[in-house]
């Protein structure tokens, strides 16, 4: 028999955490977790739902962190105005995940705990220095980085008796961001390529410049411009040129030779990159003439 348990805050949360053995999960929207149980590739003793607690819904703006609750929706996270104002690259990768029902119903947690290679808000909340908040049955809140939360394909550093609570993004005013992926037309819209962006402005000049690329390799890869090439580029109208779009292509095409197992469709993401990166820098380009959407 599988047991059930609901929390309905964090309290009750901390006291089911004990309950819960190695066999036990997780369940939010249930659009992955649902095909396992359904084929019995997975047969859990208890089943853990965390949306009754307010934390794991909601999204708010601290003095200096966005927090995003583990059962907001990819709906929610697009259509959320504080998102839209500080952290465009999330609702850019939330509207483009899968279909309406998989939108309305996967979660961001579900996203993050899959630690799957092609999920596609793994690169942006690489790409924004995301903490994953983790609760525990010793009533501990712990932080931990994302990238040392995200262990590899499938992986992560939660242990049977811990659930993601929500996530805390540090809140810049001067930064500008931006996703886009390419997706399989066969797989419904699983990224083949998802490209993140950051953009630092600081005096109207730019000052930092940071890609994380998803799907390529088996976590998210970094690729920062180096300070010297920012210093010869650093206004927008240069940064958006023709020139400089090439020659971050050239960059992501290297980057993709070099780590991408050809099994992985390496030749074909090495050259899709192009069209990735003149469509990202079309939708900077907007979004930096468009002041309310960073
Ligand atoms: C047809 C289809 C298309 C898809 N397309 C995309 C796509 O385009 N892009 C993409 O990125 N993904 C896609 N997915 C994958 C998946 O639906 C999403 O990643 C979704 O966000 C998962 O969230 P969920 O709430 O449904 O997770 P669930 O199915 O509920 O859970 C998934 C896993 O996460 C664990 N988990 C959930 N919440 C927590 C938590 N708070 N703490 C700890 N562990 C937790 C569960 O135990 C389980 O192991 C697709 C899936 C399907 C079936």
């Amino acid at each position: 028999m599988i047991r059930g348990f609901a929390p309905n805050n964090l309290e009750e949360l901390y006291s089911v955490l004990e309950n819960m053995t190695e066999k036990s999960k997780i369940v939010a929207g249930g659009t992955d977790l649902g095909i396992h149980l359904k084929k019995m590739t997975i047969t859990p003793d208890a089943l853990l739902y965390l949306g009754n607690i307010q934390e794991t819904r909601e999204i708010i703006e601290t003095k200096n962190f966005i927090e995003i609750g583990a059962c907001v929706t990819h709906t929610e996270l697009e259509e959320s105005n504080i998102v839209k104002k500080y952290l465009s690259a999330i609702s850019d990768a939330a509207k483009d995940v899968g279909s309406l029902q998989i939108r309305n119903n996967g979660t961001i947690g579900g996203n993050i705990a899959n630690a799957s290679p092609a999920a596609d808000l793994l690169p942006v909340l690489f790409l924004l220095d995301s903490l994953v908040v983790v609760a525990n049955k010793n009533k501990e809140l712990k932080e931990i980085k994302i990238e040392d939360f995200i262990l590899g394909p499938g992986k992560i550093a939660l242990n049977p008796d811990e659930a993601i609570l929500k996530f805390k993004i540090p809140k810049k005013n001067n930064m500008y961001s931006a996703f886009l992926k390419l997706g399989s037309r066969k797989k419904l819209t699983i990224s083949r390529i998802g490209l993140s962006l950051k953009l630092m402005i600081e005096d109207g000049k730019i000052n930092n410049v940071v890609f994380f690329i998803g799907a390529i390799s088996l976590k998210p890869v970094k690729f920062e411009i180096p300070k010297e090439e920012i210093s010869k580029i650093q206004t927008i109208s240069k940064f958006l040129e023709q020139e400089n779009k090439e020659r971050i292509f050239n960059k992501i095409y290297n980057i993709i030779f070099q780590i991408t197992p050809e099994k992985f469709d390496r030749n074909y993401k090495m050259w899709a990159a192009k069209a990735v990166v003149y469509d990202l820098f079309d939708i900077l380009a907007i979004r930096l003439n468009n002041k309310d959407c960073k």
